[in-house]
């Protein structure tokens, strides 16, 4: 027995995690009802070491963080999911939409702070056009041109699609030759078309998601994928879920990074339908993310989501990003997120090398930037 193997089935005692620790240290995928076990397990520790060996495996002692702004550019969507906490209808109280001016002082701003990477979402606001999109990327190119622009949830590009009468791969194009960099993989939510129904009826579906996501990957384009966890959903519409990712990752390649995001309910449409995820829900997630989707190299532990204190955690549950600062913001703080909404650079390194990893500064798309 090889002392890794040994080491690593010294710590796993539990019969369903011992047939996964095997398959991992054997290089296999492990199967859906793997997934499940892990899901449901309160062995935790013994699930974290099997996370933390693929982690390790993979992306060594590296953990990585960002420096960048969100930007939120508008809250105004006709889409109005239960699920969200942040859209208005055109003319509510607190509706915004930022010109290309206001834009433009928010990223000077920001670059001033010293930002490598502009973070981009908002509203389906059917007073903008494409123009405005491809404006938007050509002003923050034009401000710092080596800046690293993430754009756009799927659903963002489908209406883009729709309201312009282009094909997808137009969009993609379009979008690409303003200064588009990469995608941050929002929209998914979670794929089981039941639970989407209630928590986001009118936002495309699990199918079409993954279909801009195929596109974007055939044109060059990395892009995370993201869950959205802690509503309604069970074990079994994670597996789902993770399985569609893998699948598509299999035949792509890609999806960087999974990101896990815990719903904030506060303000919804659903607050009132849901439980809370504990604290070793969190931790299963994570763990069984990492272990099941070994096809995807990153696994991102959102501190502004999870709270900076369980977002360390899963660094040794099998997470080796815990996002960037993201200055301004503002859709996951409208569900009642209690975290700051700038996190220092330093506070973010801090929190790595407190749990015994190695800080790197990179961006979205893993490109390392060396100015620590
Ligand atoms: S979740 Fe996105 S698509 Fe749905 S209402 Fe909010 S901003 Fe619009």
């Amino acid at each position: 027995m090889s002392a890794e193997r040994e080491r690593l089935m010294g710590l796993v005692r539990d019969a369903d995690l011992r047939t996964v620790a095997e398959k991992v240290l054997a290089g296999e995928p492990v199967s859906e009802a793997d997934a499940r076990n892990m899901l449901v397990t309160n062995r935790v520790l013994e699930l974290g070491a099997i996370a933390d060996f693929m982690r390790r495996r993979i992306n060594g002692d590296n953990a990585c963080y960002g420096v960048n702004m969100n930007l939120n550019y508008t809250n105004v969507c006709e889409l109005r999911c239960p699920l969200c906490a942040y859209s208005k209808d055109a003319g509510d109280e607190g509706a915004f939409t930022l010109t290309l001016d206001e834009i433009e002082g928010r990223v000077r701003r920001g670059v001033e702070a010293g930002i490598d990477e502009v973070h981009i979402v908002g509203g389906l606001n059917p007073a903008l056009g494409l123009d405005y999109f491809t404006g938007m990327l050509r002003l923050i190119k034009r401000i710092k041109p080596d800046m690293h622009i993430v754009a756009f949830t799927a659903v963002e590009y489908d209406y883009f699609a729709r309201i312009s009468g282009l094909t997808l791969e137009e969009v993609f194009r379009a979008l690409m030759e303003a200064g588009l960099g990469a995608l941050p993989g929002g929209g998914a939510e979670i794929f089981a078309e039941g639970v989407r129904g209630v928590i986001a009826p009118k936002k495309i579906s699990g199918e079409r998601w993954l279909e801009v996501m195929r596109t974007a990957h055939s044109l060059g384009l990395k892009t995370n994928a993201t869950m959205l966890y802690n509503h309604l959903e069970t074990a079994d519409d994670i597996v789902d879920h993770f399985s569609r990712i893998r699948d598509l990752q299999n035949k792509t390649g890609g999806f960087k990074t999974f990101v896990p995001l815990a719903f904030h309910g506060e303000n919804t449409g659903i607050a009132a339908k849901r439980k809370d995820s504990t604290g070793f829900d969190d931790i299963r997630i994570y763990a069984t993310a990492r272990v099941f989707l070994h096809n995807v190299p990153h696994l991102k532990a959102l501190w502004m989501y999870l709270g900076e204190k369980m977002a360390q955690v899963l660094l040794a549950f099998g997470a080796d990003d815990i996002g960037a600062t993201y200055h301004h913001e503002k859709v996951v703080h409208a569900a009642g997120a209690r975290t700051s909404n700038y996190g220092s650079e330093e506070h973010l390194r801090r929190l790595i090398t407190d749990a015994g990893f190695v800080p790197v500064r990179t961006t979205a798309s893993y490109e390392t930037i060396n100015k620590k």
